[in-house]
């Protein structure tokens, strides 16, 4: 019987200034998937974990993927999938771009690597539409290729894997609940001028600082003043968090996908561990419940083990 094994990272979209555009993968957490090819056309899904996600294929993302993927090949294949999540649903670290990816490398991978790159992630993109209504690759993207990647464009599918220096990530996930609909929806749908140029000036040197390796360009340009102002409303303790962070050292950071995560960067590991304890405080004192990791850039995205 033809399997395989997966790791399925996850991810940081909406980085920073890179709203909808830029993305990071994460060495943890990470989600592991088991798929088994079929000789029939059925989606067959469970759940080894405690989050309670739907079995029925059309309700999972890696449902979908999977749907997608034996409408194009059509025949008789279908795929029983086992998953083991880590990654939190509704975290803002990509939990379900984690399934969406892992189902669609796996499904190509079982099939004989038939797909393009590209292909893989339109695969995945069916998934993402699943959670969140649309189509955006900002999660799938690194989740797939590893590493820091730029969508330029969703039509046509245009994106940039890019250089990704060796920083250190800690994320920390305020155990409330931000609904990803009620962040799109408080964002207004004008920018004024000034805030576009500073916005895209930021992006600019972003992407610079990854590809150059320039890490104080990257911190520089770790600001954004178009969603942060609005979304940050949405999460308790966002603005001490990231005061205290940068005191502390940290490069810079900011609310990670649609939150209530919150992730930053750090040149050094005992950087980025302090970093974890001043989130600590931060929501021990508020008295929120939260989980933390420190981490690193994952460079190889879904991993066939
Ligand atoms: P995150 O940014 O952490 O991925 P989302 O809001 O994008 O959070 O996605 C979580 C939503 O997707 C939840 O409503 C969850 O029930 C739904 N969902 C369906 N299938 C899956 C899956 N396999 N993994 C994670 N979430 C899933």
């Amino acid at each position: 019987m033809k399997q395989v094994r997966i790791k399925s990272p996850g991810t940081v979209a909406n980085l920073v200034c890179g709203f909808d555009i830029l993305g990071m993968a994460l060495n943890e957490p990470y989600d592991i998937m088991e798929v088994k090819l079929l000789d029939e056309p059925k989606v067959i899904i469970h759940n080894r974990d405690n989050y309670n996600l739907p079995t029925e294929p059309e309700k999972n993302v890696a449902g979908v993927v999977f749907l997608s993927v034996m409408e194009k090949v059509g025949g008789t294949v279908g795929f029983e999938v086992t998953i083991e999540k880590h990654i939190k649903p509704g975290s803002g670290i990509g939990s379900s771009a984690a399934s969406a990816a892992g189902a669609a490398v796996a499904a190509n991978h079982l099939l004989g690597n038939i797909f393009s790159s590209d292909e893989v992630v339109q695969f995945a993109m069916n998934g993402e539409k699943l959670a969140s209504g649309v189509k955006h690759a900002d999660n799938i993207a690194p989740c797939i290729l590893g590493g820091v990647t730029l969508i330029r464009s969703i039509h046509p599918l245009d994106i940039i894997h890019l250089a990704s220096p060796d920083l250190f990530v800690t994320v920390v996930h305020p155990q409330i609940e931000v609904r990803t609909s009620d962040a799109r929806q408080i964002l207004r749908q004008q920018v004024l001028l000034k805030d576009a140029i500073k916005q895209w000036g930021n992006i600019a040197g972003l992407v610079t600082g990854f590809m150059k390796n320039d890490l104080d360009l990257i911190g520089r340009s770790l600001e954004d003043v178009i969603i942060e102002p609005i979304r940050s409303i949405l999460i308790p303790g966002f603005h001490e968090v990231k005061t205290n962070c940068k005191e502390a050292g940290a490069l810079g950071g900011g609310i990670s996908g649609s939150g209530p995560s919150i992730f930053m960067l750090s040149k050094e590991e005992k950087t980025a561990k302090a970093i974890e304890s001043v989130m600590k405080d931060v929501y021990n004192k508020i008295g929120i419940d939260y989980n933390t990791y420190v981490t690193t850039i994952n460079k190889k995205g879904v991993e066939i083990l």
